[in-house]
């Protein structure tokens, strides 16, 4: 199977006839190949969009929101075929893509196709000057769009829609290790008639593609999801060109269980905030402070629960946890894991390969829990982005706050307890851009989305994603 570059309307070849295999990460063997692409197909992905953009930023709020909602259908449609294509290209429980990434997709475009007939912008009177001014936002050209493999068309999609709902035209690239359902995503625009040119995908390596786009001085906005790592690279290489930025990176959550919490759900959420997606969630709590009075209890259910989950093939139903996305990535998490015994850690449960029956050679790793003794070791300071997570006891509000704020990301927090005034202090001092009490990973589109410190710049979402893709323009009248 070749997956082809969509550039202004048309699926084709890389100009230089560069491909690099793509694997199924849930039986390790090779399926298909993308396009390395290189600085002149990013040219051509530009020139289609550059050509587009006049007419694609006047056509009226109206049409532009009809045709996000027509690839909105369109994906709801085809959920079937989107959620196999994912599971197969990333490792995922099929029901897990069934049930969360692609109707999230769908429900991109569908989210912003109202938001731009609801996004306006200020006006001021300058009282006593005879003077009013207004904002302008308009779009701000071709922009690039650069995501990751762990929620391959969830997190595509949610900057595409923004993007063109604001008006803009695209230059996009999905990650090289999931490249599928961004494929057939360009299929979806060519049925919705969404015009050539407003969204090009292209794909290949970050190293290759992604920095061409990066590097490409006409290309004036860059929103990225990925490592921290390379959005620091990012920054460095569009910093000179005053490139406007939007970088979602890593993180390296805390989870933090208080005894006056709802004890089961709770407990029920923990499984799901740990394992979900194979723990390749940004948002995945990995890090379990649990208050000192319930930990042994809650160490006892934890590893039950936890040794409830089937590790399996991708597509038989019962499968809670998939296939790892890649063996590169998979010989990462088990690194960290042997390091365990150096860092004064004990591995409670898992850490081992699953061999799966009829998927010999897929990339499946047991849940594993680590009981760590210290916060400052390497299983708690960086991100393994695996089904690992560590647990470690605290005792007073005080040191766990520490615990939570001493480390360089800040992305996300979940906090377990029913006491009300806890709650609003640690919301406040918790360094996460997002804080989930009693719930996790309860989103609602319109809300800010976005870390602190090392997990980002920006935010997204909402207002703040229609924002981020447009200019605003202060237009100043006296009259
Ligand atoms: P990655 O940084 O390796 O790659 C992300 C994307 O950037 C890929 O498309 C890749 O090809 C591209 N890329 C790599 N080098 C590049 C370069 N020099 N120039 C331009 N593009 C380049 O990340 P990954 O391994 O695909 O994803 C996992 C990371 O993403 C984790 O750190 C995870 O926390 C993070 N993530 C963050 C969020 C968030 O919203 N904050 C969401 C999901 C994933």
């Amino acid at each position: 199977m070749k997956l082809q570059n969509f550039i202004n309307g048309a699926f084709c070849d890389p100009i230089q006839k560069d491909w690099i295999d793509n694997y199924n990460p849930s039986t390790g063997a090779v399926y298909g190949s993308i396009p390395n692409s290189s600085q002149a197909d990013v040219a051509a992905a530009y020139k289609a969009a550059a050509g587009a953009f006049p007419s694609w930023s006047s056509t009226t709020v109206e049409e532009r929101s009809q045709l996000l909602s027509k690839i909105s259908n369109l994906i709801t449609a085809k959920l079937a075929i989107l959620a196999k294509a994912e599971a197969k290209d990333n490792g995922k429980p099929l029901s897990l893509a069934t049930a969360i990434d692609i109707p999230r997709a769908a429900a991109n475009f569908q989210f912003f196709a109202n938001a731009i007939t609801q996004f306006s912008s200020e006006a001021h009177e300058s009282l006593g000057k005879n003077a009013i001014n207004f904002t302008l936002r308009q779009p701000i050209g071709v922009v690039g769009c650069i995501s990751p493999w762990n929620l391959p068309l969830y997190l595509f999609t949610w900057k595409i829609a923004p993007a063109i709902a604001a008006g803009n035209c695209v230059v996009a690239k999905p990650s090289e290790v999931t490249p599928l359902t961004a494929y057939l995503l360009g299929e979806i625009c060519q049925e919705a008639g969404l015009p050539n040119g407003v969204l090009n995908i292209v794909h290949g390596l970050g190293k290759t593609t992604g920095q061409a786009i990066v590097e490409h001085p006409q290309i004036k906005a860059i929103s990225f999801t990925g490592g921290t790592q390379t959005g620091a690279h990012i920054a460095r290489v569009a910093a000179p060109m005053f490139k406007k930025l939007s970088l979602e990176l890593g993180g390296k959550n805390p989870n933090i269980i208080f005894a006056d919490c709802d004890y089961e759900k709770m407990l029920d959420t923990t499984v799901r905030s740990s394992f979900a997606n194979q723990g390749q969630i940004c948002l995945c709590g990995s890090r379990i402070f649990v208050e000192q009075s319930i930990y042994t209890k809650f160490k006892k259910d934890f590893i039950q629960k936890v040794s409830e989950l089937k590790v399996g093939n991708p597509f038989s139903e019962n499968t809670n946890v998939g296939a790892l996305v890649s063996k590169e990535h998979l010989a990462k998490v088990k690194s960290y894991i042997n390091t365990s015994e150096e860092q004064g850690a004990r591995v409670l449960f898992g850490g081992k390969e699953v061999s799966v029956k009829g998927c010999e050679n897929g990339y499946y790793l047991s849940p594993t829990i680590i009981e760590v003794s210290t916060n400052d070791c390497v299983l708690n300071q960086e991100e393994i982005f695996g089904p690992v997570v560590t647990i470690m006891p605290f005792s007073t509000e005080k040191e766990v706050l520490q615990y939570a704020n001493n480390v360089k990301y800040g992305l996300s927090a979940t906090l377990w307890t029913n006491n009300l005034n806890r709650s609003m202090l640690f919301s406040k001092q918790l360094q996460a851009g997002i804080v989930w009490v009693n719930t996790w990973l309860l989103r609602d589109l319109r809300t800010p989305f976005g870390g602190m410190k090392e997990s980002g710049v920006g935010r997204e979402g909402g207002n703040e994603a229609l924002r981020f893709f447009t200019e605003p323009k202060n237009v100043c009248i006296q009259y």
